[in-house]
C-alpha cells in the first residue's frame, strides 16, 4: 500500500499539472461516470493529502475523496496518447498532463460533513502544517500495543505504512515488540522528528530511502533499490550496520523485521 509520502507527492504533482486550467473529467470504466460529470469543466482549487487520503477541491463541485487502498494507482500519462490499460475509474486531464485512477479503495464525491468524519479518524500527519508533535506523543504513549503496531494506527500518526514503521523501529534502536506506552517522551519525539524528515525525503525522491547515504558513499537519490532500507523484507540478510542476521517477526498479524543486535 502506498504510504503518506506517495499521497503527498501526488497532491503536489496534481496541483502542478492540473492548475489553473479547467479539468476534463471522465470515467472510461463507467461506474464513476456521474461523479466525473460533476467535475468535468471545473477548475482544481487544491489537491491536499492527509495520511493516505487524498482530497481534491474543485471550484463549484463537491470534494473528491480518494484512498488508493492496497492496489489503487493514480498515474500520470501523456495527454496526447494515453493508453487504456486497467479499469480506469477516473481520468482527469489538464492542459498538458493527464491522470488515470485505477483500482482505488475509495473514489467518491463527499460534502464537508463527510470530509470531517474522515479526518476525525486520522491522527496528526507529519507532512501537514497542522500536524502536531505533542498530539502524536500523547496518542502514542497511551497505546498498550507494540510500538510497531501503534505506528501503523492511523489515529496515532497518519500516513505510516509497513515500510516506514519497520525502518523507524530500526533507526530508533527499538525492538518492534516493545509496548508503546513503555517508551519515554524523548523517544516518542525522536520518532516524530524521524517521521517528518524521512517522509519529506520520500516526497522529494518519490520513494522510500531510509539508509544513511554516508554508509553507502553516495547521495540518497542515487542509492540503489537493494541498498535503500535497513530491515524491511531483508530477513536472512546481514544487517548493514552490525552484520547480524535480520529476523522476520509477526506482530498483530503483520510482518515485521528486526536486527537483534541493533534493536535489543
Ligand atoms: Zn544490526
Amino acid at each position: 500500500m502506498p504510504e503518506g509520502h506517495t499521497i503527498h507527492r501526488l497532491a503536489k504533482d496534481l496541483n502542478k499539472t492540473l492548475r489553473p486550467a479547467k479539468v476534463t473529467a471522465s470515467s472510461p470504466q463507467g461506474p464513476f461516470a456521474e461523479g466525473a460529470a460533476m467535475l468535468d469543466g471545473k477548475k482544481l482549487r487544491e489537491a491536499e493529502a492527509w495520511g493516505k487520503h487524498l482530497f481534491l477541491d474543485f471550484a463549484g463541485a463537491p470534494l473528491l475523496h480518494i484512498h488508493l487502498g492496497l492496489i489503487g494507482k493514480l498515474r500520470p500519462k501523456p495527454i496526447e496518447t494515453p493508453d487504456d490499460e486497467g479499469a480506469i475509474r477516473l481520468r482527469l486531464a489538464g492542459k498538458d498532463q493527464l491522470w488515470d485512477l485505477t483500482g482505488p479503495m475509495v473514489c467518491a464525491l463527499i460534502d464537508d460533513d463527510d470530509a470531517a468524519k474522515v479526518t476525525s479518524k486520522l491522527g496528526p500527519d507529519p507532512l501537514r502544517r497542522d500536524g502536531k508533535a505533542d498530539e502524536f506523543v500523547t496518542r502514542l504513549l497511551k497505546k498498550k500495543v507494540p510500538i510497531s503496531a501503534a505506528l501503523l494506527d492511523q489515529k496515532v500518526i497518519a500516513g505510516i505504512g509497513n515500510v516506514y514503521r519497520s525502518e523507524f523501529c530500526y533507526l530508533a534502536g527499538i525492538d518492534p515488540n516493545t509496548p508503546a506506552n513503555s517508551l519515554d517522551e524523548d523517544t516518542a519525539r525522536l520518532l516524530w522528528d524521524m517521521a517528518t524528515s524521512q517522509l519529506k525525503q520520500g516526497v522529494k525522491l518519490n520513494r522510500i530511502v531510509t539508509r544513511d547515504p554516508k554508509e553507502v558513499g553516495t547521495s540518497a537519490g542515487r542509492i540503489g533499490n537493494d541498498d535503500r532500507l535497513y530491515v524491511y523484507k531483508r530477513e536472512g540478510q546481514e544487517c548493514h550496520r552490525c552484520g547480524d542476521e535480520i529476523r522476520l517477526l509477526e506482530i498483530a498479524k503483520r510482518k515485521a523485521w528486526r536486527c537483534p543486535t541493533c534493536q535489543p
